[in-house]
């Protein structure tokens, strides 16, 4: 084990201005704390948090993460608080703690990898200091070196699968590949001891008989292409790791003879030119190995990446493969990670930024000058946007930022979020309408009685959840309206003196365009039609017999057509509506609005929906009302009432309109309170005289609180 002396040391080796005296408390706070507690391998535990420290050292790390690393597992395994901690050590080293601490809380929570790229995201957001990350990273390496003391084999294959689905590829995400090559061989090596060994021994074969190829191969490919006149190209190469390799035989269901791979070149140039004339000289000067050739730079990966790829019995008679590039597809292929990443994640306005921040990073590891402020200042901010919670069973669902309990709900099952009546997080009942937050464990409480709530829709942020909402709400209008036109048709039955049967309506079903019944009834529940009109349709003779009392729609239609349309400056033959947003009356001033296919809507001038249609004054048709014939037609005006919640107010309401002429054809209560209902009435009237009057009188009862036209 490294002693105290030791580590401080080896910070102030490379970070002279390091806090030793904090380095030295937390050193010996750390042994405290962890007391006679002892690891699998018989050490003291204390090992454990030094080795680590040690690693972060290796990796030449901050000064504050050095002593994260030394009090990483102090608030989980120990007596020692978080509170103390902040204390002693201040709230900079308390949040890096808290950090990691909560960290290994979610790997405890989740054996399975199966969600492995969620998890993954997971560790990320919850990282929101990159510090975090790398001393859980150290951490995770450490575990992994002694993980063979572990006895119980089914454990050790979960901690190395997790490291290999998990930890390794987060390691490769922000650029730590010597990190990344570590973790998989040291996974590789307990999931698959055999397939490793054999590998080892191949390549030890291999290099046996060859010595050092690589550099061998470096030199001449350099050459081969300063002859060819490519002057400033830059060869690298290496042997693949056994995991990197194991993988590509799995991949390709080859042998390890037939692999063509286990050393990787790349040559990377100034130009794209450059690239092709590379390729020429390579493919001129070696013998070309069939069907290895693959042009990324014409066709690009989906991931953004370019490359020239081809395999080559190279100068050492060996089958390579080369990787050509230029510098500036270099730094994008270095990058992939985080081009594949954000290709997966689809979220190209974050790209940018995602993009910036791990270009940056790589450039302080590599160049690791002054990593201390730049490790201070950056924040993980990848998948800031997104918040991952478990279901009670450990699965991961991942979210937006803001997502409530319902959208939690909706995520796992359409079912559940339709009966959810409330919500557990993490064991606590909340409001459906708390915001989720990284780790939170969510149960759903649900009821067969429940339905969605349209207040729900007012919270949620997920698609799905306010579709199936809308879709509800759709769906129980739908039936509410049924209910009403039946009700108007019935009501309209009685009006005209005959009783109300479902199989009249089927005789005109016809007439009014409505395939079923129940369209019929919706129709005259939407206000499409009236109930008046409807009862007419059926009953023609016997009310054309009571002439004089009410005119017949008919009656109306046999007359010559110009008699029946009431508006001027048409064009003959097109078809004419009322607009059913703002209800227009003889008297209104009006405007008509051309819809290819669909005829003139005529919108009162002042109506709300006119401002969509601001920017095409070509659809504008000046119309005007008839001075004649109005009388003929039955308009329907639609206002908006308050009224008191009391009893009879509501028919306060009927009785006025009723004793002013009025029709009432369609009536929905919009809002309700405590102490007021807001109702929507339509009215059938003459003109907008007729309406104007009727308004006139509500405003008049005391019940009424406010009476308005609707305008659109
Ligand atoms: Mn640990």
């Amino acid at each position: 084990m490294m002693r105290q002396f030791e580590l401080v040391e080896r910070v102030r080796a490379y970070d002279p201005s390091a806090n030793e005296d904090a380095l030295n408390r937390a050193y010996v706070f750390s042994m405290k704390a962890h007391g006679a507690q002892k690891r699998a391998s018989g050490d003291p535990y204390f090992s454990h948090p030094v080795e680590v420290a040690g690693i972060l050292a290796q990796m030449k790390l901050d000064g504050a993460s050095i002593i994260t690393g030394l009090l990483h597992d102090t608030v989980e395994d120990t007596v020692a608080t978080l509170e103390d901690i902040e204390r002693l050590f201040g709230p900079e080293i308390g949040r890096l703690v808290d950090g990691v601490t909560k960290l290994s809380r979610i790997e405890l929570q989740s054996d399975q990898t199966k969600q492995a790229e969620n998890f993954r995201k997971l560790v990320l957001a919850m990282s929101e200091d990159i510090r975090v990350l790398l001393v859980k990273l150290a951490d995770r390496l450490h575990n992994m070196q002694t993980l063979h003391y572990i006895k119980d084999g089914e454990k050790r294959r979960r901690i190395a699968r997790e490291t290999m689905d998990i930890y390794a590829p987060l390691a490769e995400r922000i650029g730590m590949h010597r990190m990344k090559d570590e973790l998989e061989d040291l996974a590789f090596a307990e999931l698959y001891p055999e397939a490793r060994q054999s590998i080892k021994a191949r390549l030890a074969f291999l290099r046996e008989k060859g010595g050092e190829l690589v550099p061998r191969i470096i030199a001449a490919l350099d050459q081969t292409l300063k002859n060819g006149g490519i002057a400033n190209a830059s060869v690298s190469g290496r042997e693949k790791a056994p995991y990197a390799i194991w993988r590509k035989m799995q991949r390709k269901n080859v042998g390890f003879e037939q692999l063509s791979d286990i050393m990787a070149f790349r040559v990377t140039v100034d130009t794209v030119e450059e690239c092709y004339h590379a390729l020429g000289i390579l493919h001129s000067a070696y013998p070309v190995v069939p069907g290895r050739f693959k042009d990324y730079i014409s066709t690009p990966k989906p991931n953004n990446y370019r490359s020239l790829h081809t395999g080559i019995i190279g100068p050492e008679r060996q089958r390579i493969e080369v990787q050509i590039r230029t510098r500036d597809m270099h730094e994008v292929a270095e990058l992939g990670v985080a081009a594949h990443w954000t290709y997966k994640q689809d979220r190209p306005k974050t790209e940018g930024k995602q993009y910036r921040w791990l270009r940056e990073l790589l450039d302080i590891l590599e160049h690791a000058s002054g990593p201390e402020e730049f490790l201070e200042h950056t924040k993980l901010e990848m998948f800031q946007d997104q918040v991952f919670c478990f279901t009670p069973k450990g699965d991961l669902i991942a979210l937006p930022r803001g997502a409530t309990p319902v959208d939690f709900a909706y995520a796992v099952h359409s079912q559940i979020g339709d009966t959810c009546v409330g919500a557990k997080i993490n064991g606590r009942l909340v409001p459906l309408r708390t915001q989720l937050v990284n780790g939170d464990q969510v149960e759903i409480v649900t009821s067969k009685a429940q339905t969605p709530s349209p207040t729900w829709e007012r919270f949620v942020v997920t698609g799905k959840a306010r579709a199936r909402i809308r879709r509800f709400i759709r769906t129980q209008q739908r039936e509410q309206y049924l209910d009403l036109g039946k009700t108007i048709l019935q009501k309209a039955f009685r009006q005209e003196g005959h009783d109300f049967t479902e199989k009249s309506l089927e005789s005109v079903l016809k007439q009014f365009d409505c395939p079923t019944v129940e369209d019929l009834y919706l129709a005259v529940g939407e206000g499409v039609r009236t109930g008046r009109e409807v009862v007419h349709a059926i009953f023609p003779q016997k009310a054309e017999g009571k002439a004089g009392k009410v005119v017949p729609l008919r009656a109306r239609k046999s007359k010559s057509q110009e008699n029946a349309v009431p508006i001027r400056g048409l064009i003959p033959g097109m078809a004419l509506h009322f607009a059913g947003c703002c209800h227009p009356l003889p008297g209104d001033r009006i405007v008509g609005i051309v819809t290819t296919g669909k005829g003139v809507t005529v919108h009162t001038i002042d109506c709300e929906t006119l401002e969509s249609f601001a920017n095409a004054p070509e659809r504008w048709l000046d119309v005007a009302w008839k001075e004649s014939g109005d009388a003929e037609h039955v308009h329907v005006g639609r206002i908006n009432v308050t009224i008191g919640n009391e009893p009879g107010s509501l028919g306060s309401l009927t009785t006025v309109i009723g004793k002013n002429g009025g029709n009432i054809s369609n009536l929905k209560i919009t809002n309700r309170s405590l102490d007021f209902f807001e109702i929507l009435v339509d009215i059938e009237v003459e003109d907008l005289r007729h309406l104007t009057n009727i308004i006139a009188a509500l405003r008049a009862t005391p019940v009424i609180n406010s009476v308005e036209r609707a305008r659109g």
